[in-house]
């Protein structure tokens, strides 16, 4: 018995096992690439952060660069002249540089005596009165200033919080006269300005800070932590990873880290200093780890969109390729089928020729040894009754019927000769008909007439059933003759001494039929269609009752054929035959 997997118990469970773990080999690899294509991708976006937080810083350094250096062209053309202020030039370096909030000049004593805007600038006000009230920017102006004035170079200081409540950075350029120190050219840029320049670089970027090397907030677009704030106190409480982040800031550090926003959800953090002279501050791009996710699952939607259309396209691809070989298959399995048909036929067609042919061989072998015989015995009888003619005592009645006896055997000789000579003639095609209009009921009595001898001698009766008209037809009529003599001669040969042979003509609109009706042996079915063969017999044992060559049928049928006309038999085995011959009119 075939084995069947699948109708097996444990082949059952075998199935689902495999099925079950390829289906966690599949999960397991998904994961594994997953993790692989997500650390990938977060390193890759690690260092696009980074490098958006160094070029907020290289801009912010530049950006302070620029400034710094148009004030100290302005600290390099003025030499303190008090009685010659240059308002003119302040007004030129302030309209034609944005994010500047004010241009003042502080004099040698660190008070302040012009500047441009007027609004902002605090004409009179002195540093050393401390009137702030914030000790710590009180000290760094009085600090910054007295530095400056001592090594002769510009400086930018930490931001402070300016009067006005904002946060500002200073930047400072000394003026001197020759060796004298005169004072300082005073830039004021809100944070605010500077930052709004520059941070709207970055895309991908979530949150903005800018700190100080203290830990104080300076910028925080988020708008979470104000400016003033003390990033690095709020850092201390539980959330080591900020501190860290925010103490490599403070340290000039650049680099990337990992922390928990809000206590809520990861971020990803990157940070580069903004050095520029003794200024240090830090920016960082703080970005939920969310956004990695939002960017892998829409690159997984565009490869799985791109999956499905170029698989549906190779499926509709597949699929039509199958419908045509499908095709193309029944198609051929059409053909295959129709060719494999013929050649059933032609191969049926050529058994029944060889069939036939064998058959023919074997009436051909019949009829030789059948005519041999034919032959001999008329002739040996022939010889015996010449013999006898030849004695000299001879009784004169016994001659004239040795005379009688050789006659009537070279008749029967004559008879075969010619159905072999007339068959000979047919199968060459020379054989010659005549066209004449004969009557064929002239043709039938003469045809009863050379019969009569042959009939009277079995006493047998032959009846006619004939119109008593005219029955012209058109026709050789020696040959016509022949074959109802042929179909009497068999009617009376085949049938017992004293019974009837019956011909009946009947008309019809364009022909004749003529019956030969006998009452005699009859023949089998099987054997109704060969009776006209050549050489046929159906008994042609050499000990069989009946003579003949077997030829006669087949020499009827054709001369009846060459007529126009048409013969056929109807028998019922051993109650007697008709033969049916049709003539056209
Ligand atoms: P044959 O010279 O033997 O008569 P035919 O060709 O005339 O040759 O006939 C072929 C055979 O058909 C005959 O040998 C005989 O077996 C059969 N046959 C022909 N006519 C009759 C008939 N009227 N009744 C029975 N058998 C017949």
């Amino acid at each position: 018995m075939k084995y069947n997997l699948f109708n097996d118990k444990r082949g059952k469970y075998l199935i689902s096992a495999c099925c079950l773990a390829i289906i966690l080999i599949i999960l397991f690899m998904g994961e594994k690439t997953h993790h692989e294509v997500r650390d990938v991708v977060q390193e890759q976006f690690n260092e696009q952060q980074l490098l958006y937080s160094k070029q907020i810083a290289i801009g912010i350094v530049s950006f302070l660069n620029e400034r710094t250096i148009m004030i100290e062209t302005l600290a390099r053309h003025y030499h303190g002249d008090e009685h010659h202020p240059i308002f003119d030039e302040f007004a030129n370096v302030y309209n034609e540089t944005t994010d500047i909030y004010a241009i003042q000049f502080l004099n040698e004593s660190g008070i302040v005596t012009f500047g441009y805007p007027e609004k902002n600038t605090p004409v009179g006000y002195d540093i050393y009165e401390k009137k702030r009230g914030d000790s710590e920017a009180d000290s760094l102006l009085i600090n910054t200033f007295e530095k400056v004035k001592n090594t002769k170079k510009s400086e930018i200081s930490r931001p402070v919080m300016l009067m006005e409540g904002e946060l500002g950075t200073f930047i400072w350029a000394p003026v001197y006269k020759k060796n004298d120190f005169k004072g300082v050219v005073l830039a004021i840029i809100k944070i605010s300005d500077i930052s709004n320049h520059i941070v709207k670089i970055p895309e991908l970027s979530d949150i903005i800070r800018i700190i100080d090397d203290r830990g104080m907030i300076l910028y925080d677009n988020s708008g979470r932590y104000k400016p003033g704030y003390n990033y690095l106190n709020k850092s201390r409480v539980g959330n080591p990873q900020l501190r860290n982040i925010i103490i490599n800031q403070i340290n000039g550090h650049e680099g990337n880290g990992h922390i928990f926003e809000n206590e809520e959800y990861e971020s990803l953090v990157a940070y580069s200093p903004i050095i520029w002279r003794s200024m240090n501050l830090s920016v960082s791009i703080t970005t939920p780890e969310s956004k990695i996710d939002d960017l892998i699952s829409s690159v997984y939607k565009k490869q799985l969109i791109f999956v499905s259309v170029s698989g549906g396209f190779v499926l509709l691809a597949t699929l039509l390729i199958i419908i045509l070989l499908f095709r193309w298959n029944k198609e051929l399995e059409i053909e295959v089928n129709e060719k494999a048909g013929k050649i059933k036929q032609s191969n049926e067609l050529l058994q029944k020729v060889n069939k036939r042919l064998l058959e023919l061989d074997r009436h051909k072998s019949d009829f030789l040894s059948m005519v041999s015989h034919e032959l001999k015995t008329p002739l040996t009888a022939m010889r015996l009754s010449a013999e006898l003619c030849l004695e000299d005592k001879i009784d004169p009645n016994l001659k004239k019927n040795l005379h009688e006896k050789l006659i009537s055997n070279i008749d029967r000789l004559t008879l075969i000769v010619n159905d072999l000579l007339n068959t000979s003639q047919i199968e060459s095609g020379s054989i010659k008909y005549s066209r004449e209009i004969v009557d064929l009921g002239e043709i039938i009595s003469n045809s009863v007439d050379t019969i009569k001898e042959t009939s009277d001698k079995k006493e047998i009766t032959i009846t006619l059933d004939i119109p008593g008209k005219l029955m012209n037809i058109s026709g050789d009529k020696d040959r016509l003759i022949q074959v109802f003599v042929n179909l009497l001669s068999n009617a009376i040969k085949f049938s017992q001494n004293g019974s009837l042979v019956e011909i009946k003509i009947a008309e019809f609109d364009k022909y004749f039929e003529v019956c030969v009706k006998d009452s005699g042996i009859g023949i089998p079915t099987d054997k109704l269609e060969s009776i006209f063969d050549k050489f046929y017999q159906i008994d042609s044992t050499s000990s069989r009752p009946y003579g003949g060559s077997g030829l006669g049928l087949f020499i009827t049928k054709s001369i009846v054929e060459e007529h126009g006309g048409s013969i056929k038999v109807e028998s019922t085995y051993g109650e007697g035959s008709v033969f049916m011959v049709t003539l056209m009119k």
